[in-house]
This record gives structure tokens, sequence and C-alpha cells, in this order.
């Protein structure tokens, strides 16, 4: 069958886009492989996340292609209304407490994970009742050379093949050869941004820093307090053969605390290759358990990180704790866990300035490959807004 639409991977931006072009009377296929600790349900990244739905001024990076606040806000409601979520109450943000660089105060929701399988299933459904086909497989080739995209699909059952018109590529941060295969062009995005995840032993820990807000954002030069969502666990996930303690999973019976710190760095290539290459010299168990610090910022883990990220990124990375610990917000002297190495913007992104479209003509990419914003409320919006621009591009 020929389909309007394939959208390869079924995160929340592959679904979201889904129903979107449904709604506006298109055929989308959605192709899935699942994370492996997904056990073949839909949904990407969603069930091993945060589960935080962080609203503007998180997200900013799509407001060039929604192309004003209000277009953006519209969106966010849309997916409201498909997730049956309600963000309202949430709708705030402050710039607060000028003495630090900037202190950014993100409104967030953070769902429990009983709530994250009922908008699993729930997403789920939908898909069924609008009867959107959603093949279960990887997509393992792509060619164009026909007016029309074959797209291969490996499942249990065997290959198959079917045809679009169109493809919206929302395979999130995993590799993105296939994309390239196709002579879509990586965008220069955002750099990348490197440091450690710091978990410590009890959450009264980092209570200082949580009551600035349920997900604030310290920013000073080009380093940033990250994901600060506790209770959790650290979850670890793999990137070409390097295991990154990504985020948390929210937990309430884990009692540890634990936030990133991450610097922001141009060299990309250049600082994922770095990485990627020592990597595999340090000893395993460093990197499963983390260093534990009784005392201090870095500990035993400095020596490793200044070959992972170079001297100067880890003396920016020293000085940004000493901020934090100068404003009462950390304090280094408790014990704690190092783990590393925490990456963010590490895989390539594709979609060009202020569009969801790519180097391509016809290859959209959305969700984190888009590059404009990572997150789970942004992955959705992008499904919203990429289908949007599509149907104006028809029209
Ligand atoms: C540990 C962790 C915690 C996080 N916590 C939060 C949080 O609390 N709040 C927040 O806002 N964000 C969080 N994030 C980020 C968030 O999970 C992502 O930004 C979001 O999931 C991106 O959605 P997506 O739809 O773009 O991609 P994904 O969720 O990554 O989904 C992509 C899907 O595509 C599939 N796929 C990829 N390639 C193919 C292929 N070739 N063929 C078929 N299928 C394919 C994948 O298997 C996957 O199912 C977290 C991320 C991690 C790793």
């Amino acid at each position: 069958m020929k389909y309007d639409v394939a959208i390869i991977g079924g995160g929340l931006a592959g679904i979201v886009s889904a129903l979107k072009l449904k709604e506006f009377g298109y055929s989308p296929l959605v192709i899935d492989a699942s994370l492996p600790q997904a056990e073949g349900s839909i949904g990407g990244f969603v069930k091993f996340s945060g589960a935080k739905f962080s609203l503007p001024p998180a997200g900013l990076g799509l407001l060039d292609v929604a192309g004003s606040e209000k277009e953006l806000y519209t969106a966010i409601s849309e997916v409201e209304t498909f997730f049956e979520l309600d963000l309202s109450s949430s709708f705030e943000s402050h710039d607060v407490n000028k003495e630090m660089d900037s202190l950014r105060k993100y409104q967030s929701v953070v769902l429990e994970k009983e709530e994250i399988n009922t908008l699993v299933n729930h997403l789920d459904g939908m898909l069924k009742s609008k009867n959107i086909p959603v093949v279960q497989g990887e997509c393992v080739e792509i060619k164009n050379d026909r007016e029309l995209f074959d797209v291969k699909i490996r499942s249990d059952d065997g290959d198959v093949v079917e045809s679009a018109k169109t493809i919206f590529f929302a395979g999130g941060r995993r590799n993105n050869s296939l994309i390239k295969s196709l002579g879509v062009k990586a965008t220069k995005g955002k750099g990348i941004d490197v440091g450690v995840r710091v978990e410590f032993f009890s959450l009264e820990d980092l209570k200082k820093l949580r009551s600035l807000g349920p997900d604030a954002k310290i920013i000073k030069d080009r380093c940033r307090t990250f994901c600060l969502n506790s209770p959790g666990e650290v979850y670890y996930y793999d990137y070409n053969g390097v295991s990154i303690p990504g985020g948390v999973v929210a937990s309430c019976n884990v009692e540890r605390a634990n936030f990133g710190i991450l610097l922001r760095l141009d060299a990309k290539a250049e600082v994922l290759n770095r990485i990627v290459s020592y990597y595999h010299d340090i000893q395993p168990c460093l990197i499963e358990n983390g260093v534990t610090v009784e005392s201090g910022f870095l500990g035993r883990a400095e020596p490793l990180l200044k070959e992972l990220y170079g001297k100067s990124s880890v003396s920016k990375l020293k000085d940004f704790a000493d901020f934090l610990m100068s404003k009462g917000l950390v304090d280094w002297s408790k014990p704690h866990i190092i783990h590393m190495p925490l990456i963010d913007w590490h895989w390539d992104t594709f979609s060009v300035k202020g569009s969801f479209k790519t180097s391509i003509s016809d290859v959209y990419c959305l969700g984190d490959v888009s590059g404009h914003a990572r997150g789970l409320l942004q992955a959705a919006v992008s499904g919203v807004l990429a289908s949007r621009e599509f149907k104006n591009g028809r029209s």
C-alpha cells in the first residue's frame, strides 16, 4: 500500500505526528523498533525518562518553527488534548534572582510510573481507534529512486517494504545512519554538552536547589545545571558503545537525589571522538557504579574526566561547582557519586533552521533528531508542528 507519510520512530514525536496527520486527512504509517527495554511497547524513551513534561522556557528552540509564542502554546494545548493531561496549572515561568547569572524556574509536570503506562496505553488505543497502522520492526533501508520512498522494515516475520510519498524521521537519539544514507545533511546543531550526573544519598542534600523550583536551571557562562528531577534512579543508555547516565527515571521509592552539571562545547565531532576513543580504557566498574566521592566535587573521577573532556573543560565544570557551593545550593562536603560521561546533544540533528524539513525534499525530521529542542513535551509538540508544516506545504 502507498502511504502519504511513513513515520520512522514511535516515540512521542512520531505518535503525535501520526495522530495529527490523520486528523488532517492524510494516511500515515508508523514504524517503530521499540527500544530494547520497552519490550515491544511504543513511546520511545517515555517509559525510561524522568517523565517530566517541561513547559516554556524549556523548548523555546521550537519558537522559530512555531512562528510565535501563541502558536507554540496552541500546539502545547493540542498535545494536552491528545494526552488527556492537564498542564495548564503550570503555565508560569519566571526569571528570578538577578545575582546569579541566570536562574530559570521551569514549570513541569512529573508523572508517576503508572500514569506513564496509562498514557502509553491511551496513545496506543488512539492509534488503533483511528486505524493508523503501526509496524513493529527496524527500518533498515530507505530508497527514493522513484516518486516514492521504499522503506524496508525488518521484523520478526521477515522483511517487508512499504511505500510512502514523504518520510517523517522521528528516530530520536539513536544512531542515525539510516537517515544519513539517504543523503540528508546533518546540521551544525547546538554543539555538545559534557559533564557529570551527581547523585547524593539523601533527598535532603538537594533540598536547596529544589527549593528554587521543581526543575530550576542555573546557567552561568556555558555551564548549567541539568535535569534536577528527584527522587529517581540514574538511567544509563547506550550511544555507539558509550553508556551514558543520561537521565533520571522518576520513582517515589528512591531516597537518593541527583542532578546533572553540563558545559556546552562547540567542537562536537572532535569532542565526541575523544570521548568514544578514551571511554573503552575506563574500568567498567567506574562507569557502571560511578565514582564515590567523600568530600570535594570530583574526587577520583577528575583524572578520568580530564581524559574524556580535556583539562580546560573540567576546570570550567569545577568553577561552576564552586559557584553553586558559594551560593549555598550544593554542599560538596557531603558524600556523593559522580556518574559519567554525562553528555547531551551527542546525536546528529537534521532539520533546517525554522523548519522540520531537511536538505532532501519530502524528508522531515522531528523530535530529538530535529535539533530544535529535546524533551518529552517538545517531541510531542514537534509532532503537531511538523504535521502542520507538511499540510501547509501541500495546500
Ligand atoms: C534517561 C532519560 C531520561 C529523560 N528524562 C526526560 C524527562 O524527564 N523529561 C523530558 O522532557 N525529557 C527527558 N528525556 C529526553 C526525552 O526522553 C526525549 O527528548 C524524547 O523521548 C524524544 O522523543 P522522540 O520521539 O524524538 O524520540 P524517542 O523517544 O527516542 O523515540 C524514538 C523511537 O524511534 C525508534 N527508532 C529509532 N530508529 C528506528 C528505526 N530505524 N526503525 C524503527 N524505529 C526506530 C526507537 O526505537 C524509539 O522507539 C530523557 C531522556 C533519557 C534518555
